[in-house]
Formats: C-alpha cells, sequence, structure tokens
C-alpha cells in the first residue's frame, strides 16, 4: 500500500453511537425507503440507514421509464392473477416469486397514485400525447409494451427518487446517510435468533454505529459486482445497478442465518452490462426495453423484421405492441424469454447468421425519422430522457444537435431481445405471505428477496414489508443487543484500517471476480465448482486477510469486497446442491445433463446453521392460494 491520501473529514474510527427504532430500514432504495414511509405513517419511530444518499441512492438514483406489472390501473384488460401467474407458468417453468409478484399486481397502482400524491408526475397532464395509441385518454396514463392489454406505465421516473426522499423528510423518519450496514444484531448474538438491530459504519468518519430496534426490513438489492471487475477500464460497474450494490444484505442475512434460494440462479449471464464490459444499457440506438419498438435498419436502409411469440412475422409496428394471435398478453419483465422463448415482440432471432450471410449489412441503426411521431417523442424524450441508463446519452445527444425526426442512431450491440433481460433476476431472501424471512423481526423486500425485479415490485413489496415489520414492532418485545457480538463486530470492521502493508480491495476483488468467471460460468460441473469453492476458500485464509484500507472510503469498499466473497461461496454452494441442468435458472450442469427433471422441481434453500451450510428445498408452489393469502396477510 502507497502513502496514506489526505483525507478530507474527520476521522472519528471506533467512536461508538447508539440509536433506537422501532422500525429499522437497512437500505434506502425504493424499496427502503417505502417500507420507511409505511412504517412511519403508522406513528412509529423509524430509522434508515443508507450507503450512499437516499435522495439519488440505489438502482433507480438516476432515473427509472418503466412502471412494470400495474395490471390493476383502470385501463388494464387483465387481472393480477393471470399477470402473476400465466407468465410464469408459460414462460419461466414455474420458477417464479409468485408471493411477491401477486403483492406487486394488486397493489402497484395504488403504490402509483401514492407517489403521485407524493409529487411524482405519472401522466401525461399536458397532453403532449393526445390521440396516441398507447395513452388512455381517460386517465392520462402512457402505456408501453402491450397496448392492447395496459399494464405496464411509462412514467417521468427521474423524480422518483426525489420523491420518496422528500416525504421520509417529511414523515420524520431518521435517515442516517453514508452509513453502511455491516451486521445484523441478533438475539442474544446467535445464529438463527431473532434480530434486534444492526451495525454500521459511516463512509467518511468512520464513526461506528449500533442500530437497536423491534423489527428490520433488510432492502439492500442485489450483488452486482461479482463476475466483472475492470476500475480501469469501464470504471467500477457492476452488472445492472450501481456499485453500491455489493450483496452486503445477502451476506450479512446469510451470516445471522437467514434462509436464501435461487442462488444458482445469480449467473453472470454477459457480464456487466450488455456488451460484457460494463457498458451502459440501451446507451446507443436499440430497439429494446427504453427503445421499444423502434425499428432497426441496416447500413443500406433495409429495415430489419420482428417476429412474435410464436416466430411469426410481424409486417406493422403497430402490431410490435399487440400480443400475438392467440396470446394472451404480453409482458417483458414476466416473461423474459428464460427458456429460449420469448413473450415480447423482438427481432428476428436469427440475425447474427443472416448478417453473415450478408442478408443485412452493418452497421445497424435505429430508425426514429422512420417511427410514427407519437412513437418517436416518446422513445427519444420522454423513456429515454426519463431511464437512468439513458438520460445523459438523451442530454449529450441532445445538446450535440441530435435531431430524432431526421437522425439515425447507430446500434453499437445488437439488442439483447427479451433472454437478455434474464440476468436482471438473482436469488434472494426467502419470505412468507408477511415478506417476514426465516429469522423474527427480520422483512426484507425489493431486490433483496429472491427473484426481486423492477421498480414497482420493489415499491410495492416495501410497502407490504414496511407495513407487516411495524405490525410486529407495535407487539414485540423491547430489543436487547448482545455486547459481544457488537464488539466482536467492531473489530472485525476496524481490521483493515489497522494494518499498514497488506493488498487493496481492487485486487481482491479482481480475484474473486476471476474465480467467479473460471469456475462459476455458465457451464459447470462438480470438479469446477469445488475448485471455486476452494479458491474463494484460499483466498479468504490468505488475501483477504492482509487487506488494507487507509481512509473510512476505502474501508466501506474493502467490507465490500469481503461481502462479495461471501456472495460468491453462497452462490457455489447453491450450485453444487442443485444437481441438475434447469434451462428456466440459466443453470447448466456438463455431469447433470438433463433439464430440469421431476425430482428436482422445487426451490433450492440455504441457510447457515452453527456456522455450517444447511441445503433444504421448498416446493414451487409453497405460496398456496394467492387471494385467500394475500387478502389473510394485507390485515
Ligand atoms: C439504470 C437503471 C434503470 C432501471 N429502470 C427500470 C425501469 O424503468 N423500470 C423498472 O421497473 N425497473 C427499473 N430498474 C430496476 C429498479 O430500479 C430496481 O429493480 C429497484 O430499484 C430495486 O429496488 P431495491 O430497493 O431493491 O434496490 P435499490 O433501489 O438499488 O436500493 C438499494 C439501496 O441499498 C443501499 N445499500 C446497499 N448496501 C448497503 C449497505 N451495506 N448499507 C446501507 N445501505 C446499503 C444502496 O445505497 C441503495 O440505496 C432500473 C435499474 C437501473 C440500474
Amino acid at each position: 500500500m502507497s502513502e496514506s491520501v489526505e483525507w478530507q473529514y474527520p476521522i472519528r474510527y471506533g467512536e461508538e453511537t447508539e440509536v433506537s427504532a422501532d422500525v429499522l430500514v437497512l437500505g434506502g432504495g425504493l424499496a427502503g425507503c417505502f417500507a420507511a414511509i409505511s412504517a412511519a405513517r403508522k406513528g412509529l419511530k423509524v430509522v434508515l440507514v443508507d450507503k450512499s444518499c437516499t435522495i439519488h441512492s440505489g438502482a433507480a438514483g438516476t432515473g427509472i421509464d418503466h412502471w412494470m406489472g400495474c395490471p390493476a390501473n383502470p385501463a388494464s384488460k387483465i387481472t393480477p392473477k393471470q399477470y402473476t401467474l400465466s407468465p410464469i407458468e408459460t414462460f419461466r417453468g414455474g420458477y417464479g416469486n409468485v408471493i411477491a409478484t401477486y403483492i406487486m399486481a394488486r397493489d402497484s397502482y395504488d403504490v402509483l397514485l401514492e407517489l403521485e400524491k407524493m409529487g411524482m408526475k405519472v401522466r401525461d397532464t399536458e397532453d403532449e400525447f393526445k390521440g396516441a395509441e398507447f395513452r388512455d385518454e381517460k386517465t392520462k396514463l402512457l402505456f408501453a409494451y402491450d397496448y392492447a392489454n395496459r399494464h405496464c406505465i411509462r412514467i417521468w421516473g427521474t423524480g422518483m427518487k426525489p420523491t420518496l426522499y422528500r416525504e421520509c423528510k417529511r414523515l420524520g423518519v431518521n435517515l442516517y446517510e453514508r452509513t453502511m450496514v455491516t451486521s445484523l444484531l441478533t438475539e442474544g448474538g446467535k445464529q438463527g435468533a431473532r434480530v434486534v438491530g444492526a451495525t454500521a459504519v459511516n463512509t467518511r468518519t468512520g464513526e461506528f454505529y449500533v442500530f437497536k430496534a423491534k423489527a428490520s426490513v433488510l432492502c439492500m438489492c442485489t450483488p452486482e459486482r461479482l463476475w466483472i471487475f475492470s476500475t480501469e477500464w469501464t470504471g467500477l460497474v457492476g452488472r445492472d445497478g450501481p456499485p453500491t450494490n455489493a450483496g452486503d444484505g445477502h451476506a450479512m442475512a446469510w451470516r445471522a442465518g437467514a434462509e436464501l434460494t435461487m442462488m444458482e440462479r445469480s449467473t453472470h449471464e454477459e457480464w456487466g452490462g450488455s456488451t460484457g464490459i460494463g457498458s451502459i444499457m440501451f446507451s446507443s440506438g436499440s430497439s429494446f426495453a427504453t427503445w421499444f419498438p423502434c425499428s432497426i435498419v441496416d447500413a443500406n436502409g433495409k429495415e430489419i423484421p420482428w417476429v412474435d411469440t410464436n416466430g411469426k412475422p410481424i409486417p406493422t409496428i403497430s402490431q410490435r405492441t399487440h400480443p400475438a394471435p392467440g396470446q394472451d398478453f404480453f409482458s417483458l419483465v414476466l416473461g423474459g424469454g428464460e427458456g429460449g422463448t420469448s413473450s415480447v415482440p423482438c427481432l428476428i432471432p436469427d440475425l447474427a447468421e443472416r448478417i453473415k450471410r450478408g442478408e443485412f449489412a452493418l452497421p445497424l441503426y435505429a430508425d426514429l425519422p422512420g417511427m410514427p411521431e407519437h412513437e418517436r417523442r416518446a422513445i427519444f424524450g420522454l423513456m429515454v430522457g426519463q431511464e437512468g441508463h439513458t438520460w445523459p446519452v438523451y442530454r449529450n445527444l441532445t445538446q450535440a444537435g441530435f435531431d430524432p425526426d431526421k437522425d439515425l442512431l447507430q446500434v453499437y450491440e445488437l439488442a439483447p431481445a427479451p433472454p437478455g433481460w434474464r440476468r436482471l433476476r438473482y436469488g434472494g431472501l426467502v419470505h412468507d405471505w408477511d415478506l417476514k424471512t426465516n429469522l423474527d423481526g427480520l422483512y426484507a423486500a425489493g431486490q433483496q428477496i429472491f427473484d426481486g425485479c423492477g421498480a414497482s415490485h420493489a415499491c410495492s413489496t416495501g410497502r407490504w414489508a414496511g407495513n407487516r415489520a411495524a405490525e410486529y414492532a407495535m407487539r414485540a418485545d423491547e430489543p436487547v443487543v448482545n455486547s459481544e457480538q457488537v464488539d466482536s463486530e467492531k473489530a472485525r470492521v476496524y481490521v483493515p484500517i489497522e494494518r499498514s502493508d497488506g493488498i487493496d480491495w481492487k485486487e481482491l476483488e479482481s480475484g474473486i471476480a476471476k474465480v467467479m468467471q473460471d469456475y462459476c460460468g455458465d457451464t459447470k460441473t462438480e470438479e469446477l465448482i469445488n475448485i471455486g469453492l476452494k479458491s474463494l476458500g484460499e483466498i479468504k485464509e490468505a488475501e483477504a486477510s492482509t487487506l488494507c484500507a487507509r481512509n473510512p472510503h476505502e474501508l466501506m469498499r474493502t467490507l465490500e469486497v469481503l461481502d462479495i466473497l461471501t456472495c460468491g461461496e453462497i452462490i457455489i454452494h447453491a450450485s453444487l446442491a442443485r444437481k441438475a441442468s434447469n434451462r428456466w435458472l440459466s443453470f447448466e450442469r456438463l455431469d447433470y445433463p438433463e433439464d430440469d427433471p421431476p425430482e428436482w422441481r422445487k426451490w433450492v434453500t440455504l441457510k447457515l446453521e452453527d456456522n455450517e451450510v444447511k441445503v433444504d428445498e421448498l416446493p414451487l408452489d409453497y405460496y398456496g392460494s394467492l387471494k385467500e393469502s394475500y387478502e389473510a396477510h394485507k390485515k
């Protein structure tokens, strides 16, 4: 390690502050803010801790453009039950989180109205898109993708985090920002016991915090930095979300004895962003997601054809936004193409081969001028301007004189097509209908729970978990923190700043990424995965025990990388546990090639018991009855 850099904040290593709350929310992204707001509305003392700055933290910090999973809106033609079950059964082999999806499907319209009441723009109040096929004239809501069934709403999502932040402040939620949660505290310091709070360290001063709470809600999203690491080339990027989402929540829940599932599904897909080097998704011309249903032309202006879910050609632009004959509805996020079939209209799947045969000439371009006026304005302006992945692109291109009425925009990567959407589904915490984990006092929401995906999912489950946690807190005993557990965590946290000689977090993170790429990649065997587990164990014993940090920021990064290592181990254990290939989970075992055999049609769950990995299972339909369970638990 080189000399210490000058640090501009007061250093307070070792100083300790104790904070009490009824409900403690860990992570202040979409799910966390909504959990805090719901609990605060019940008049409880709520503390929210975020590693970053809540106003713009988390995956939605820079904006989002789609409010998906909203079949309960007045213009929708499908029911929440249809929305929940049909795509999971048809396009995902049954491997979906039905509880959370149904909560989202039932509640997300109410949640959107709450956001509107808080001040976020959700409809076309200026009548900019009056008469557009995707506008509902009565409500002025603008829809995306499936214009016939209308369950996904285009929104002005750059305003979402500031709106939630202001509402938290208004309701008196106590915010602890730039504060990294490092561990969960359990009754008697025991693994598997009731959660009674958490520890944290300030990322500017290094001060230590002990949060004591009757109930906690874990909302730290998913591990994002496991398979890719290249700060010098592309910056600190993950697969999709911000680098702060390093998997700390998964790691601390694991250490506390919480149960996780679908972790073998947490595969890299395309490493770190759509090009594999962490480029911004949809930042060039595209036909996918934010850019749907934009036409793509080749270098000679020849249009690339589209096909429907049955592989049949789609002749008109308008038909790209309607279900195929015989298809009830389509949904990007639920029918993302696992198993090789896309529910969503997309470019011909054999485009690459047809380019090679000379049928189309590279490069390709997004043909905005060829789109109908309303579609063009909705894509370049509303969507590209609101989506966090693309708003700087909108700003830069507009400032540089790009005119969507006249100019084509080059496509630097073939649209991943809906199967590429698979990457956004991860493993996470197991939960019941209260979104309570197997640990008393611990609730979870957003991408912290297994198969969590999307903004409306995060907000709806955050709201639900916050309410259930508040109800638990109202009847729970006073939490008692175990001082030995606190002392031991405090000692662990500060070790890297006490060393002056060793490796830094970057070196360790790139080593972990290499192990994950080589031994836990697309195709796995028992031998490969075991080598991966052994390698991570050796790294933990050797390199990780020499980690150094020169200031509180590096301390944060160092602690993150230790959590990344833990997440790698969980994924490897899960991959060892599932002894069958499974295309729905993008999980290929060369030594167990049979795809999804009947005896493996189940969730594989894992947790630590007395620090030993315990593998168990849950039936895929452990959710029981939808309507009855939802209503019983909504209380
Ligand atoms: C650029 C971009 C655009 C997107 N666009 C859309 C869209 O249009 N529609 C859609 O439905 N979805 C979209 N998504 C996905 C959506 O934003 C996420 O699904 C959603 O934000 C997940 O919510 P969450 O609360 O689980 O996690 P996040 O919102 O990411 O929040 C996690 C929070 O945990 C905090 N945290 C992490 N670790 C710690 C720690 N140790 N201590 C304290 N705090 C911690 C982070 O700082 C962060 O604030 C987009 C995602 C990205 C990255």
